[in-house]
């Protein structure tokens, strides 16, 4: 994608048109790989914000709308949008890859692909799931239980993986019979058109879907928005926080995926042959060139074999094929901004400074003058209390720290302030789970990591409130009302 072929977008989409901006402020998108322009959108204002929530109330009340339709009639609805995201793929994942710097590879599969299930899931769920049911009054008579859908959502998707996560949002609020409007993050606005476009193709009524491209100003007035009814966050921890404040004043419900810190647990029977365990080894530690929130970035090696460890992680940073996002070739793309790269970079600075010892990256690829490039980069001898260790660098930066027994590893696991992720390698899959199961997180993955689309995803710790995806997530967007009589 170059500037001849930039998007540029005159309109927002609220209220399901496109309608004129209330201002001019704009939003210019730069590849990751190349540094250069590659779209711009209108820049959303408190106005347009009000004007989103406002045709999201609308089609929320319709007495004869989205939110009263029969679930299976919402259903065909949510298949249709799954097969127009379906069809513009590539389109999307080649946008996201050159805004973000995610390599083509992982794009095709992840944001081509990965929103498409999550939409069927739902829809599916949808035509399967209890929204009404009856049983005897403890005290005579009887109560109906009714999942009514709790109104408007606000929802907020980060840059690192924009179509996905906003997928984990807009899928199940739809299914409850939702309305929505989703701030996408500004690094990456531009994959919100061809997202319009399948959900006007796919005949989604008026104002059920609404997008307001903007900052974290103008995330914040949607989260306080009077008009909204339930938040669904997904970002860092610091703002997380604060939204939790903004909700908790207001008594608003809201979900909170948010950064990780996770332990790839190597135990001393792992196999580490990286011709058999490369790829699921990526996902769990490079994917996405480090910017994946439940990446497993303190690698635990037990002494017994730690040089070998070592060794093994060396070799595979090294091994990684680093260029533009949009080749094929590509594992490891940039990252997706100069404030990233320069937040990375600190932190590699920090982690020699602090004594951890670098053998693999470290700095800029020499071959590439122009991307906001890292080197895969790999610290051994790092202590649990270092920076590199405890704070989320988001970035393709490992650190392999050294453990005695079994039990310390599972200490040191847990000595985090984060528990989103993590990994457990070993030959025996029994003594995995036994690990897996001691630790503090809101996920786990024995010799692979896979997010699965059907089980709840989400943090324990600083690392969020609530869980996304699986059957439970429905019931983030539903309101249980017990009717006596
Ligand atoms: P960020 O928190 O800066 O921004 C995320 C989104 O929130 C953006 O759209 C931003 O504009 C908006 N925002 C920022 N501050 C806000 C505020 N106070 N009120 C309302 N909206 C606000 O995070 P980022 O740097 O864009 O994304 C990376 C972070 O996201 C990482 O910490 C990563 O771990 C986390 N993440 C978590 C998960 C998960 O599921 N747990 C998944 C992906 C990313």
């Amino acid at each position: 994608m170059d500037t001849d072929t930039a998007i540029h977008a005159e309109s927002l989409f609220i209220g399901g048109e496109w309608v004129p901006p209330s201002s001019s402020a704009r939003i210019d998108v730069r590849s990751a790989s190349t540094e250069q322009v590659i779209g711009s959108v209108p820049e959303a204002q408190e106005a347009d914000v009000d004007a989103a929530v406002t045709a999201a109330r609308r089609a929320f009340a319709d007495p004869d709308g989205w939110s009263q339709w029969e679930p299976s009639r919402r259903a065909d609805a949510l298949d249709r949008l799954a097969d127009e995201l379906e069809a513009r793929g590539d389109e999307i994942a080649t946008i996201v890859s050159a805004q973000n710097g995610m390599p083509i590879s992982i794009a095709l599969q992840l944001e081509a692909g990965f929103p498409v299930a999550v939409v069927r899931y739902y829809a599916a769920l949808a035509r399967t799931a209890t929204f009404e049911e009856s049983h005897p009054h403890l005290i005579g008579g009887t109560t109906t239980v009714r999942r009514e859908p709790i109104g408007v959502v606000g929802a907020i998707a980060p840059w690192n993986f924009p179509q996905t996560l906003a997928a984990f949002k807009h899928a199940p609020a739809l299914a409850a019979g939702c309305t929505i409007v989703i701030k996408p993050s500004p690094e990456t606005v531009l994959d919100s058109i061809p997202f319009v476009e399948a959900v006007m193709a796919a005949g989604i009524p008026a104002g059920v879907i609404n997008i307001v491209p903007g900052g974290r100003e103008i995330g914040a007035y949607l989260v306080s928005h009077p008009g909204v009814d339930k938040v669904a966050f997904t970002g860092s921890t610091a703002a997380g926080r604060s939204i939790a404040e903004t909700c908790g004043r207001l008594l608003r419900p809201v979900t909170l995926e948010l950064g990780g810190k996770s332990a790839a647990i190597v135990l001393d029977d792992a196999d580490l042959d990286l011709s058999k365990i490369g790829e699921d080894l990526f996902g769990a530690t490079f994917l996405n060139n480090g910017q994946t929130c439940f990446l497993g970035t303190r690698v635990l090696a037990p002494r017994s074999r730690y040089d070998e460890v070592v060794g093994v992680f060396e070799a595979f940073a090294n091994s990684l094929s680093v260029g533009d996002a949009l080749d094929p070739a590509t594992q490891i793309g940039p990252m997706a901004s100069e404030r990233q790269r320069d937040r990375v970079e600190g932190y590699i600075a920090k982690g020699s400074g602090d004594g951890a010892r670098l053998v693999a990256g470290g700095g800029r690829p020499a071959d590439l003058d122009r991307g906001w490039f890292v080197q895969p980069t790999v610290f051994a001898d790092v202590d649990n209390n270092q920076a590199i260790a405890q704070e989320e660098i988001f970035g393709p930066v490992l650190s392999v720290i050294p453990y005695g027994d079994e039990a310390e590893a599972v200490r040191i696991a847990n000595d985090t302030d984060f528990g989103l992720g993590g990994t457990v390698w070993t030959s025996d899959e029994e003594r995995g789970y036994g690990v897996a199961k001691q630790i503090r997180t809101g996920t786990i993955g024995i010799n692979r990591y896979m997010v699965d689309p059907g089980s709840p995803f989400g943090g324990v710790k600083d690392s969020g409130i609530g869980r996304e995806l699986g059957p439970d997530a429905l019931r983030n967007f539903q309101s249980v009302k017990s009717i006596y009589r």
